[in-house]
């Protein structure tokens, strides 16, 4: 049995969906301690919690001592079956983050599956609905998958009751994927999403993407919607290149002004568009599993973060790949996943 230290590198939820995913795609069993042991809150909680019982559900697995707070527990893997899935966390835990556990075993299986997941979908600290659907999926889909994904409802903290549906349909292709660069710029917008919030919020929100990044009415666009248990706000920066779509986020949060919201979107926006590399940070620590599992690839990404370096550390474990990573000047990384 394979021991995972939940404490390294990051030492967060990460190391935990890392390895449920990939213990089911090898069928490797894994006893993991330490669980988010770098986190205030250390052990399992509700959004992790669900991820373990749904990867644990989709694989008939054998699972001892998870409950909310533990920092212990074990994962015995079964066979993995395809269906129909409903996987509800209960709280505004991160819905992408429990879907990004149980997608990889899924994905490969050669029949369709369904998943509807009830959380958050737009959580600080987490993949945004619209990350997953337009910056994620069509990578991963470019290494031979058939995966979409739809949004029925928004979840905000605190009560979440958002809804995400997920079709998984089985292919036979295989296919590394290697993104170099960026290529040309194609489009760029912003969207300030207010739900059951005075519109004001979202104006304030798109004056300042105008302002820092010069970008014109046409460019930016208000939502308002009433489809969710509670209010929420979110500004969504997208750029769109010949290669990737990169979507950068800031979530409303209660006591912080709508300017710093959108703000803190632009400055990832503009390290992105200033450092020239295809990948950005968050999306350089999901794409590891996909190419990992497609037969390997490569990527240009800014800095490496600490969720990228963990990642490497858990796959390995479970995976025969050799994944190096080389300094191509002060911000630029080339990372290589191969067989
Ligand atoms: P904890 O660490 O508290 O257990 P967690 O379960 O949310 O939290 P982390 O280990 O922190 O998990 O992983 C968060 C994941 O969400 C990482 O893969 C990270 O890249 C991704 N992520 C965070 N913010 C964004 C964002 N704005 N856009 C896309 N992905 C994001």
């Amino acid at each position: 049995m394979l021991s995972i230290d939940g404490s390294y590198g990051e030492g967060g939820g990460q190391i935990i969906r890392t390895s449920l995913a990939l213990s089911l795609v090898t069928g490797k069993a894994f006893r993991a301690e330490r669980v988010r042991a770098n986190r205030n809150k250390p052990g399992l909680q509700r959004q992790h919690l669900t991820a373990v019982l749904s990867a644990a559900e989709i694989g008939q697995a054998e699972v001892e001592g998870a409950r909310v707070g533990a920092t212990e527990f074990t994962f015995i893997p079964g066979e993995v079956v395809q269906g129909d899935y409903n996987f509800s966390i209960g709280t505004a835990g991160s819905a992408t983050l429990v879907m990004q556990a149980v997608l990889p075993p899924l994905m490969l299986a050669s029949k369709p599956s369904v998943l509807t997941i009830e959380g958050g979908t737009h959580n600080t600290h987490a993949p945004p609905f619209e990350f997953l659907q337009k910056t994620f999926l069509p990578l991963v889909n470019r290494t031979g998958r058939r995966i979409s994904m739809q949004l029925e409802r928004y979840g905000f903290y605190p009560p979440g009751g958002g809804r995400i549906n997920v079709l998984i349909e089985p292919t036979e292709e295989r296919k590394r994927l290697d993104i170099p660069e960026r290529g040309e710029i194609q489009s760029t917008r912003a969207r300030a999403l207010v739900v059951k919030l005075p519109s004001h919020i979202a104006e304030r929100e798109l004056a300042v993407v105008e302002q820092e990044l010069g970008w014109m009415d046409e460019q930016l666009e208000i939502e308002t919607s009433n489809n969710a248990l509670s209010p929420g706000n979110v500004v969504t920066i997208e750029i769109e290149s010949e290669q990737v779509t990169e979507i950068f986020t800031g979530i409303g949060q209660r006591g912080v002004r709508a300017e710093a919201v959108a703000q803190s979107a632009v400055d990832e926006a503009k390290n992105y568009l200033a450092s020239g590399a295809p990948i950005g940070e968050h999306l350089a620590d999901q794409l590891l599993i996909p190419l990992a599992l497609a037969g390997g690839g490569s990527y240009i990404t800014g800095a490496l973060s600490l969720h990228t370096k963990t990642n490497i550390e858990i796959i390995k474990k479970f995976l025969d790949v050799k994944i190096t990573t080389l300094q191509l000047s002060g911000s630029l990384w080339k990372i290589e996943i191969q067989e």
